[in-house]
């Protein structure tokens, strides 16, 4: 009885709350400064492409982002925010000031590609199409988070807090989110970011509010080896591995809420002949929730130790036995901000009134984070583009199309900036 009443309380604390969402955005996008902004973005529309290619062509494979960082960092300053610098961790910032003491929120686009060294990174053109590795994700994203600041500028658009807009190191891959990690949990705003917008992906009618957790791990079985003729018998990493792999692939995860596992790379050896001295494989594993995540790990870690006994039980450890080592190389956090909170509801607010039907999704990405720690974090898209990871990569630079998507982007932080 308590429970049902609490879920109706609920359900007319959101309808309210998407009620006074609507009517926010409504204010904010009829509003003669929001015209501006748009007059403004549609007269950046050149510089904008500009920007975005000379960007790709600076390559930033996760890890490698200095160079690209330097740039960004010095069209932040162009762009007038306050406070322009690069953290320890490499990720570029600044601040623009607001009116008074509102929470601070920030807008992140990240620097890092998935491109390793050495990639062709030459923007190419086809009609309305820049085609080059990385173009979109999350190049897009930086050169729109420019011309929004702009045309925030140029409209005289003000906020109550301070928005700090971060181009951010470590979305992708191995680098872990070690740039939201470092900003959120070690990084001078660490107290004071009340908000969280981080813009990637494409499409704008999708709002990503839950966090998808993922663990990754490098598992290397060592051994001592020997003459694949001479030493047989002796213990083997390989077989090791191999009924790691056996036993791992066979473990039971639940459809709902969704839980998976992936051997992903394995390596080793030195020739035909020998006996390895040791193998490695690369392990990801993800779930929607972090309690199934965390069973999932432990029946990994569990599988790996077994394979590993009923190796040095199997043959002989007359010259060593089979050691594992089990390193974490990647650990994502997962959660969700309920749709429930302001922010989302803003952000369906503003999708819906330049038309789509917005649908809450699940992701990978830099709001993991603040999401993980109980502050407010979505991650919207930044328009019109495809093949994201891929080298043909594109981008839409349609004019109209790429105004569209910093209006949708600038609504979503009026409307957040606003409060709840
Ligand atoms: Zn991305």
């Amino acid at each position: 009885m308590i429970r049902l009443l609490v879920a109706a309380l609920l359900f007319v604390a959101a309808s309210a709350s998407a009620q006074n969402a609507d009517q926010r955005v409504q204010t904010i996008v009829s509003s003669a400064s929001f015209r501006d902004a748009k007059a403004f973005l549609e007269a950046d529309h050149d510089r904008f492409v500009k920007e975005l290619i000379t960007l790709t062509e600076i390559p930033a494979p996760s890890f490698k982002e200095q160079k690209r960082g330097a740039a960004y960092l010095e069209m932040l300053r162009a762009a007038k925010l306050t406070d322009v610098e690069t953290d320890a961790e490499g990720n570029v910032m600044g601040i623009r000031k607001g009116t008074s003491n509102g929470p601070m929120l920030a807008v992140l686009a990240h620097l890092d590609t998935v491109f390793p060294e050495g990639t062709n990174v030459t923007v190419t053109r086809s009609g309305n199409r820049l085609i080059a590795p990385g173009a979109g994700d999350d190049t897009a994203a930086l050169a729109l988070m420019l011309g929004v600041i702009r045309a925030m500028d140029a409209a005289k658009v003000q906020t109550p807090g301070d928005l700090l807009f971060v181009g951010n190191v470590g979305e992708e891959g191995e680098g872990d989110l070690r740039g939201a990690k470092y900003l959120l949990q070690k990084g001078k705003y660490k107290d004071r970011i009340k908000s969280f917008i981080s813009i990637d992906g494409g499409a704008q009618d999708g709002i990503v509010n839950g966090g998808l957790g993922s663990r990754r791990y490098r598992v290397t079985f060592k051994g001592p080896g020997g003459h694949s003729y001479g030493a047989f018998g002796l213990v083997s990493p390989a077989y090791a591995m191999g009924n790691a792999m056996t036993k791992f692939s066979k473990l039971q995860v639940p459809a709902r809420p969704r839980t998976t596992f992936n051997v992903g790379v394995v390596g080793g050896g030195t020739s035909v002949n020998s006996i390895p001295i040791d193998m490695y494989m690369l392990v990801d594993m993800r779930s929607e929730s972090p309690d199934e995540l965390k069973k999932v790990d432990e029946a990994f870690q569990r599988v790996v130790r077994e394979a590993v006994d009923e190796e040095n039980r199997a043959r002989s450890t007359a010259e060593g036995k089979i050691a594992v080592e089990v390193k974490l190389i990647g650990d994502r956090p997962s959660g969700a901000t309920p749709t429930s909170a302001y922010l989302v509801q803003a952000a369906a607010a503003v999708s819906r009134s330049f038309g789509f039907t917005p649908t809450f999704e699940i992701g990978s990405t830099d709001a993991n984070v603040p999401i993980s720690m109980g502050i407010p974090a979505i991650t919207i898209g930044r328009g019109a583009g495809g093949r994201s990871h891929a080298p043909d990569e594109w981008v839409d630079i349609t004019a109209e199309k790429n105004v569209q998507a910093g209006e949708v982007v600038l609504a979503t932080i009026l409307a957040a900036a606003d409060g709840r």
